[in-house]
């Protein structure tokens, strides 16, 4: 067992998504010797894409919100010193960025575009709905403050916690019953927050309000690979003096008289260092902790988080000649007669690496229990059933697509994932693409999930704020301010 000395400002940590890398990124600026440790051969995560038939296929970054100059990811990728390297084009120039497809009468033409910009929005909303004139307006004034609020990072430097304003956090869907919405606008309403996995019944308004204003600001695809993006990010952090060990998992948390001294590694290596930040999910961190190291009652806290959906998710090559790139993304929303939404799949056909195929990617839930028979299995032993499945239900999933994009021509599967890939990609609980399910129920549950009761371990990622890339930054930045205190952390770690 080899075992390292650590300093004070030696800081390690565990996992390399978009939340380990940026955290590692803040934390080396402020001058800590930072190490960050990654299960997996290469980091990035979620972030990072995947290679099939010389195609790239995207987990986690379809699209980007709030890029554009003085917006709150541009101003982030700044801070990283990133932007000029992360190469992005802008979405909506044709007036879409989504187009939601609806099964029900609600709207007569069916579909309701998601434009670019509150104006615009509004105008859409009033001309889809023209009784609902009143609701509408009463809607979109939270909007627009909470983009105010959202671009001048407001969240992060203020010395008040809005957060803690009880109507921030009614759901979306009390709020639309009681102004009287119609179904239909209700389920128009309802789509960002199930593009964050959770029903509008239970999505506090104020996480609502961020997903939707922040793709509304402005939204963006990446023109490069979801590796090329990770790459990006882990070289920043090594150019500020920043290390990643690669291929290597976090085994245990070293803990004595409630104080965190170190980890030990898969390969047995021990490395010690007086700050530990856990970049996955809680109960992954919990689980790496020594008996009895925090109080039952946090233990039962984080044991009984409920978590967000997995994704199921099919790529498939087609004839670029046939299938033009689609320069929005489409949803097919599935919705009750109350305008609840159950069920949502999302399509894009984007351009890929070769100039004779273009890529579509459909993503849907991948509720866990149709795949809970193999989950005991792991990841290229789960064999020819589990195979057949998969093909089984990306079939009926193309089909559905072709009803709305027309017959493909020289369809060829790339590859298909399950929320078993995601779990065993990512360590995340139960496949969970999004993690701690952001829900009124638990509120209480889910917050402050950045502190630990062990001095020194804290925790970052897409569950201590919101998911996303711009909610898991977010989670960074405030992790760092538990970390060094608001006083220093307004001082120091300028977002300009
Ligand atoms: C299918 C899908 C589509 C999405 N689309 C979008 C989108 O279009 N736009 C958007 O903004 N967001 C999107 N998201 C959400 C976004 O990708 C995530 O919120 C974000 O990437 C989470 O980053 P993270 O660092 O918290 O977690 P992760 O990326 O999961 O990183 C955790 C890392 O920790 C590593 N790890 C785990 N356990 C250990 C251990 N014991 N030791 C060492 N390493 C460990 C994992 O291997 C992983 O690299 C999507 C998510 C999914 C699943």
């Amino acid at each position: 067992m080899k075992t390292n000395a650590s300093s004070l400002k030696d800081v390690l940590i565990i996992g390399s998504g978009i939340g380990g890398l940026t955290t590692a990124i803040i934390l080396a600026n402020l001058g800590y010797h930072v190490t960050v440790i990654e299960k997996n051969r290469l980091p990035g995560g979620l972030t990072r894409s995947y290679t099939r038939n010389g195609i790239e296929c995207s987990i986690g970054v379809h699209y980007l919100g709030s890029l554009d100059e003085g917006q709150i990811l541009r101003r982030f990728f700044d801070y990283f010193e990133v932007t000029s390297k992360i190469p992005v084009e802008r979405m909506g120039q044709n007036g879409v960025i989504d187009r939601y497809l609806f099964n029900t009468g609600f709207i007569k033409t069916g579909t309701f575009d998601f434009p670019e910009g509150f104006d615009a929005y509004e105008h859409n909303l009033k001309s889809t709905f023209p009784e609902e004139q009143k609701q509408i307006s009463a809607i979109m004034k939270p909007m627009r403050q909470a983009a105010e609020k959202l671009h001048s990072l407001d969240l992060l430097y203020s010395t008040q916690n809005d957060l803690l304003l009880l109507d921030q956090y009614k759901p979306l869907g009390e709020i639309l019953t009681k102004l009287n919405c119609s179904p239909g606008l209700k389920s128009v309403l309802s789509v960002p927050s199930c593009w964050i996995g959770v029903p509008a019944e239970e999505c506090p308004v104020f996480y609502h309000n961020m997903a939707l204003v922040s793709y509304l600001s402005s939204s963006w695809r990446l023109k490069c690979s979801g590796s090329h993006m990770a790459d990006v990010f882990a070289e920043r952090l090594k150019s500020l003096g920043g290390s990643i060990i690669q291929g290597d998992k976090v085994k245990k948390i070293l803990v004595d008289s409630r104080i965190v001294k170190g980890v030990r590694l898969k390969s047995d290596r021990v490395l010690k260092a007086p700050l530990i930040i856990g970049a996955v999910h809680p109960k992954v961190v919990l689980d790496m902790l020594p008996d009895g190291a925090v109080k039952p009652s946090y233990k039962k806290r984080i044991s009984n988080l409920k978590n967000t959906f997995g994704i199921f998710c099919v790529h498939a090559e087609l004839d670029a000649a046939y299938h033009e790139e689609i320069p929005y993304n489409i949803f097919k929303i599935d919705t009750d007669k109350y305008g609840n939404i159950p069920d949502i799949k999302f399509y894009q056909i984007r351009k890929s690496e070769k100039s004779e195929k273009n890529i579509l990617t459909i993503l849907t839930s991948g509720k866990l229990d149709l795949w809970s028979k193999w989950k005991d299995r792991k990841t290229g032993r789960r064999g020819k059933d589990y195979l057949d499945k998969k093909d089984k239900h990306s079939i009926q999933l193309i089909d559905e697509a072709q009803e709305i994009l027309g017959p493909f021509k020289g369809l060829k599967m790339l590859d298909a994932y399950t929320p078993l890939t995601i779990r065993d990609w990512v360590n995340s609980p139960e496949g969970s693409a999004y993690g701690v399910l952001r829900s009124s129920g638990q509120l209480l549950a889910a917050a402050l999930l950045n502190r630990t009761s062990i001095k020194g371990l804290f925790l970052a990622g897409q569950n201590v704020v919101a998911p996303g890339v711009i909610g898991t930054i977010m989670g960074s930045f405030r992790t760092v301010k538990t970390i060094i205190g608001s006083e220093q952390f307004n001082k120091k770690v300028l977002v300009s």
